[in-house]
């Protein structure tokens, strides 16, 4: 039997709240802290593809920083010259020669996907990630081809999808209800505590995510994430902002029902 995701007004209040923290900081997000890097992944689309790859298991900062660190190990970022390296040379730059160097906690898996998906640039695409996405005019034809790539799987392909949507501008797809959150650990966390869903399943939140928001569910994600990264720590949220950098309040704060102050941390 389907699952009903009744939603009330004070989950509808925790909606709008999310969506106007995220209308406030849209397009700003940055993802490495280091300008060059940033600037990498910004223009180069193949490199935007390999930091959505990289972007599993690992601090965010790290992930999106590799493609930048991978294309000055390898001293040249060719999608034709990856797609034809062996898993273990890729490995080998990929771990790095200094202790703490390694680019992924799974170099291995790493190499794989990367060359996997250099292979299939290479053949479907003229070896450039631009073609996945600049051909689609819809948002849905954007996740379903980001999907079939190694290493990115259908959460990642939507947010990937959102991130193409918000911050490279150019990117005019069509119906945007396609594109629903990426429940990652900080995602879930927030969407339990502020009391939009009472497990924080995938399931869970890609359906209640859907009816808050059914023109652009995926609009709800940035700013869960955010909140999650810097108040709705796992381990104690902090409401108040007394240790976030700046001194402000979570923005939920006069909306959220505060579920759980206890430790919730999910697994990948
Ligand atoms: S108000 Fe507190 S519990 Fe609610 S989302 Fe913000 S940090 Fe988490």
């Amino acid at each position: 039997m389907k699952a009903d995701y009744a939603i009330d007004r004070r989950q509808r209040a925790v909606a709008e709240r999310l969506l106007a923290y995220g209308r406030t900081s849209r397009g700003g997000a940055t993802y490495t802290r280091h300008r060059t890097a940033e600037r990498f992944i910004r223009d180069n689309d193949n490199a935007f593809l390999f930091g959505v790859i990289f972007d599993q298991g690992i601090p965010y900062e790290r992930a999106w920083r590799a493609p930048y660190v991978l294309k000055q190990r390898l001293g040249h970022f060719s999608m034709r010259r990856i797609a034809t390296s062996s898993v273990p040379a890729l490995r080998r730059v990929l771990r790095g020669t200094t202790p703490g160097g390694a680019l992924q906690r799974f170099t291995t898996k790493m190499a794989v996907w990367l060359r996997g998906s250099a292979r299939l640039l290479v053949r479907d695409y003229a070896g450039d990630a631009g073609n996945v996405w600049n051909e689609c005019s819809t948002a849905g034809e954007v996740i379903e081809r980001l999907d079939a790539f190694p290493g990115i799987g259908p959460k990642k392909a939507h947010m990937a999808t959102r991130i193409l949507h918000e911050s490279r501008a150019a990117h005019g797809f069509r119906r945007w209800s396609d594109i629903n959150v990426a429940p990652d650990v900080h995602v879930r966390r927030v969407f339990v505590r502020a009391g939009l869903v009472t497990r924080g399943t995938y399931a869970e939140v890609l359906a209640v995510a859907a009816r808050l928001n059914p023109r652009y569910p995926g609009a709800l994600d940035e700013p869960a994430w955010s909140i999650g990264q810097s108040w709705c720590r796992p381990s104690r949220p902090d409401c108040d902002g007394r240790t976030h950098r700046e001194g402000r309040p979570c923005p939920l704060r006069s909306v959220c029902p505060r579920t759980s102050h206890s430790r919730l941390t999910f697994g990948y």
